[in-house]
């Protein structure tokens, strides 16, 4: 592997034909961008990568302090993630990952009760905590039934099935099958955790597929910072960081896409390209794109999370490495990840870092404080998870991600299987990110392996 360092990565290369033409262009350097600059490579492209930041890896990006590698966004890969396993594999890192013995956790009562694995098994273990009263262990047998039923309706990864059934809440699923007590301290935190929104606006079908993903098996340990991927990949092909993209438009030849660096406006002609950044973003720098398509995008809001960093003097061993916390505990702190545990060469000798995610609500009423006050806060919250935290914390870091990930509604999936049916067409112009699926590493990358073959086949490459 190539490894540039997590920095600095402007010295990679200049694109390959920067003023003239360059086969593909891809826009954003995150993982949806490139997986699609990687696959269209491997098929014998001329690909460029602009990337408006300083490092590549977007919300799947890493930097160093102190001897610590800190994850800025992303830091769990479960099993079920075979996008990811396939990409290393294809693009010679073989399987990095291994399964981490996982322990879950939920409070309840001010006790952090620890579960058995990840999704049913952690639900499972409910059975043998306090976490829920005998009527409601009786009741979780039910959800097992549902589950299975669930699995069959949803396929893998059919978002047009999910559209189908994507038409109740899933508070009121939780009422009609199961009970209150289940819906607080099972349903609710584990979708509070994952999506740092508020579920009772969720989907049944973000439910189970939820559910389902994390059922597959648990969180895997990786070999270095979350970004590895990301690095492995920006060194396989031409990536230009600190590039911003202001325009991709259609042109008799194929496209063009305008950017500046430091050194000013550039224009660069392709045959293709792949717009591969936030939903958001893609409406203001497209303007071309269809009217329905625009609108369906703009249909599908982005949540922000408040993510803070915490370098601690000790492993907190007793601490399960993820708790999700329920809404009814009355804090903002949706999920504790013990990020060392995965990535444990990472980290100086004997120290721990774990990450802590507030939620959309908690994030935009503390985005006008001073920061040292909402550290506070947080480092409170983080004491109710993990007693003695403030004992033994070294350095805290805040990262604010105002579009983290896409925001959970009843008819998201109908909106996404139709925008997808539209977007993935013969055109020169294809789309890629988190807004086309439940926001995630593994649905980004396999968003830029649709886009790769999409372009492909109508630019005739690999043919
Ligand atoms: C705090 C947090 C925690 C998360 N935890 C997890 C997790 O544990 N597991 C998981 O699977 N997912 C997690 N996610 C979600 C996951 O990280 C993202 O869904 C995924 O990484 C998105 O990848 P992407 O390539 O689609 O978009 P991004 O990573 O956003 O990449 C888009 C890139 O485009 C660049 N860009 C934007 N505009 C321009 C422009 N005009 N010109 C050039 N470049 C541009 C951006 O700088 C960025 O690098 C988390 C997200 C956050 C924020």
């Amino acid at each position: 592997m190539k490894d540039k360092g997590r920095n600095g990565l402007k010295a990679i290369s200049e694109p390959e034909d920067r003023h003239n033409r360059t086969d593909v262009v891809v826009v954003g350097a995150g993982i949806a961008g490139l997986t699609a600059a990687f696959r269209l490579r491997q098929q014998g492209c001329n690909v460029t990568v602009l990337e408006a930041a300083d490092q590549v890896g977007g919300k799947m990006a890493s930097a160093e302090r102190d001897g610590y590698v800190l994850n800025r966004g992303a830091a769990m890969v479960p099993k079920a993630f075979t996008a990811l396993t396939r990409l290393c594999a294809d693009s010679g890192l073989g399987n990095p990952f291994k399964d981490v013995p996982l322990s879950f956790g939920i409070p309840r009562d001010g006790t952090v009760l620890p579960l058995g694995g990840a999704g049913l098994a952690a639900a499972l273990g409910g059975i043998r905590t306090n976490l829920l009263s005998w009527r409601s262990k009786l009741l979780l047998r039910r959800l097992l039934v549902d589950m299975l039923r669930w699995q069959r309706r949803l396929g893998h990864d059919d978002i047009e099935a999910a559209g189908r059934y994507d038409t109740e809440l899933v508070t009121s699923y939780a009422e009609r099958r199961l009970n209150r007590e289940i819906y607080d301290y099972l349903i609710d935190p584990l979708l509070r955790g994952i999506y740092l929104s508020d579920p009772s606006t969720m989907s049944v079908v973000d439910f189970f597929l939820t559910l389902g993903k994390f059922a597959e098996g648990p969180p895997m340990e990786y070999p270095n910072g979350i970004d590895f991927l990301a690095r492995h990949l920006a060194s396989l092909v031409d990536v230009r960081t600190s590039a911003t993209v202001s325009s991709v438009s259609r042109i008799d030849s194929g496209v063009r896409i305008v950017w500046h660096d430091a050194e000013g406006e550039h224009s660069l002609d392709s045959r293709g390209c792949v717009i591969a950044v936030n939903g958001a973003d893609v409406v203001k720098l497209y303007p071309d794109l269809p009217d329905r398509p625009r609108e369906l995008i703009q249909s599908i809001p982005y949540g922000s999370v408040l993510k803070g960093i915490f370098g601690l003097r000790r492993d907190p061993t007793d601490v399960p490495t993820v708790v999700v916390v329920p809404s009814c505990a009355g804090i903002g702190l949706g999920v504790t990840h013990v990020d060392s545990r995965a990535m444990p060469n990472s980290v100086p000798r004997g120290k721990a870092v774990v990450s802590g995610h507030w939620v959309d609500s908690f994030a935009k009423s503390t985005a006008r404080l001073p920061e040292s006050d909402v550290l506070d806060q947080m480092v409170r919250d983080m004491e109710a998870v993990i007693p003695g935290f403030s004992q033994e914390l070294e350095f805290a870091e805040i990262v604010r991600w105002d579009t983290a990930t896409n925001a959970r509604y009843v008819g998201f999936y109908r909106t996404v299987a139709e925008l997808r049916s539209l977007t993935d067409t013969d055109d020169v112009i294809q789309l890629a990110g988190d807004y086309l699926d439940i926001s995630g590493t593994n649905t980004s990358a396999e968003s830029g392996e649709r886009a790769a073959a999409a372009l492909s086949k109508r630019l005739r490459v690999g043919a």
